[in-house]
């Protein structure tokens, strides 16, 4: 195969979309997986519809995918020279002609076909202008626009994913390629650029199928070769409807603020719609490259399952060190003012362990917080459910003779801490329980978390005691 090209058009119009970024996961790893090129395209050419800031906000979202692209952003609105030189090109072609048509004229036979409950397809009136006609709306200075005259018989393509691909012209209706004031049709600026983009492979979502019959006649007319195609199948929400804009997860872009890390977004992404055809799911960046063949790309439409994603999610934070999730978790702690950063920074080893501690428990990032906050400061409150249960009269007691024990240790560890616990429970004629949840109350304010004697040690005796001490006095004052 020669190089490898590919490409990722996003319009420019909202965030990006967990469609889109799905494609552009595909585009990049089938890049990656050949040694090609991923290049970047904004197709912007409706003005109206593009908006600067969305192109930052794309071009954020796919940096923080890991979608690095080699070439681009290229920007179609910039390009306005190469879409009137390929339009010169075109019209050599004999294959387009002027349409003349006003929208109000084209809107009235649209309706009208409406009102009959026909098809509608542009009748070609323009077509059939005489030489003599066309030059007198020519010398009457009324506006035309272009459109392809689509020949008879059939528009064949071979798609890598759902294969031999026929569509009948007569249901195609000629279209219009350039605007009357001069803009290019979105299907025909997309030929030209890959065209000149060298692009090898079209890869894109379904939703693309009925442009591609369209735009394979512009290739033809303008004499180009098609590049491979590829469709991917849809991705659809848990009621099986396209996920719309509005959707929770409808924009990538929110998955960092919602605590995904980038490598499984990739991996959920990547499995919508593809499998590696091994019983493999959760994969490293390196591990998808090596596997990944749109061969292995399933024709049926894919279902976005959040509650899957936050299981990739929290098989890959399983997956990070310590370390490299404390830098991820850092900044949260300190904008939640669990801790400054001052103080994180100098208790690195600490916050190290912490993580080490609760990671299971967390399947976003955003849960740190929450876990690890009883390790930096004491509880400001107590679990309701929690204090009826456990906050007995007699729990106070049992909270301050175990601190007194505590204290009383030679070493304040895992072992020592447990022994200690077991062995007030055993003169006290209670089962351990009765001890561990009080204490595990009194010290994270929760009911659930790590192992307790684990906690107790990393937070350390001095707190872990003071703790206790305090959630005694609040049970007596609370009575
Ligand atoms: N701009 C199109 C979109 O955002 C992509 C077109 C293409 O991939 O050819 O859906």
């Amino acid at each position: 195969m020669s190089e490898v090209r590919v490409r990722i058009a996003p319009s420019p119009s909202g965030f990006l979309h967990v469609g889109t970024a799905r494609t552009a996961i595909f585009n990049w790893l089938f890049a990656r997986h050949h040694g090609g090129k991923f290049i970047l395209r904004i197709e912007d050419t409706d003005e109206e519809r593009s908006d600067s800031a969305m192109v930052e906000a794309i071009t954020g979202s796919l940096t923080w995918l890991g979608l690095t692209w080699d070439e681009g952003p290229i920007h179609q609105s910039q390009r306005w020279d190469r879409y009137t030189h390929y339009l010169e090109q075109i019209k050599k072609s004999g294959r387009v002609y002027r349409c003349f048509c006003t929208p109000a004229e084209l809107q009235a036979k649209r309706e009208e076909a409406q009102k009959n409950k026909a098809d509608y397809r542009y009748d070609r009136t323009c077509l059939r202008l005489s030489p003599e006609e066309i030059q007198k709306k020519l010398d009457a200075g009324i506006p035309y626009a272009w459109r392809l005259q689509i020949p008879d018989g059939e528009t064949r393509f071979t798609d890598i994913v759902y294969g031999e691909m026929v569509k009948q012209n007569k249901d195609l209706e000629d279209l219009v390629i350039c605007r009357s004031d001069g803009r290019p049709i979105y299907n025909f600026a997309v030929v030209v650029d890959d065209h000149e983009m060298g692009i090898t492979h079209v890869i894109r979502g379904n939703d693309h199928q009925t442009n591609t019959f369209k735009q394979v006649l512009i290739y033809d007319a303008l004499g180009f070769q098609v590049p491979q195609m590829a469709h991917l199948p849809l991705i659809f929400d848990q009621r099986k409807k396209k996920i719309s804009k509005r959707d929770k997860a409808a924009n990538a872009s929110d998955y960092a603020r919602e605590g995904f890390l980038p490598e499984a977004v990739v991996n959920y992404l990547a499995m919508l719609g593809w499998s590696p055809k091994d019983d493999r799911e959760i994969m490293t960046l390196p591990e998808l490259i090596e596997a990944f063949d749109l061969r292995g790309a399933n024709k049926s439409n894919a279902i976005f399952d959040l509650v899957k994603m936050r299981h990739f999610n929290a098989e890959h934070i399983r997956r990070k060190t310590n370390h490299d999730l404390a830098v991820l978790v850092a900044p949260l702690l300190v904008a939640a003012d669990v801790c400054t950063k001052y103080g994180l920074e100098t208790r690195w080893r600490y916050l190290m362990d912490v993580i080490g501690l609760v990671k299971d428990r967390c399947s976003v990032l955003t849960e740190f917080v929450d876990q690890a906050a009883c390790f930096f400061r004491a509880p400001v409150g107590y679990d309701i459910e929690g204090k009826e249960k456990y906050f007995s009269p007699e729990a106070a007691d049992r909270l301050d003779r175990l601190a007194d024990i505590f204290d009383g240790l030679a070493d304040f560890t895992h072992d020592a801490a447990e022994s200690a616990l077991s062995g007030l429970a055993e003169t006290l004629g209670v089962k351990p329980a009765l001890l561990i949840h009080p204490v595990r109350l009194a010290v994270t304010g929760r009911t659930k978390g790590p192992g307790l004697y684990e906690l107790l040690v990393l937070i350390g005796r001095q707190e872990s005691t003071a703790r206790m001490r305090a959630a005694a006095r609040h049970i007596r004052e609370a009575r």
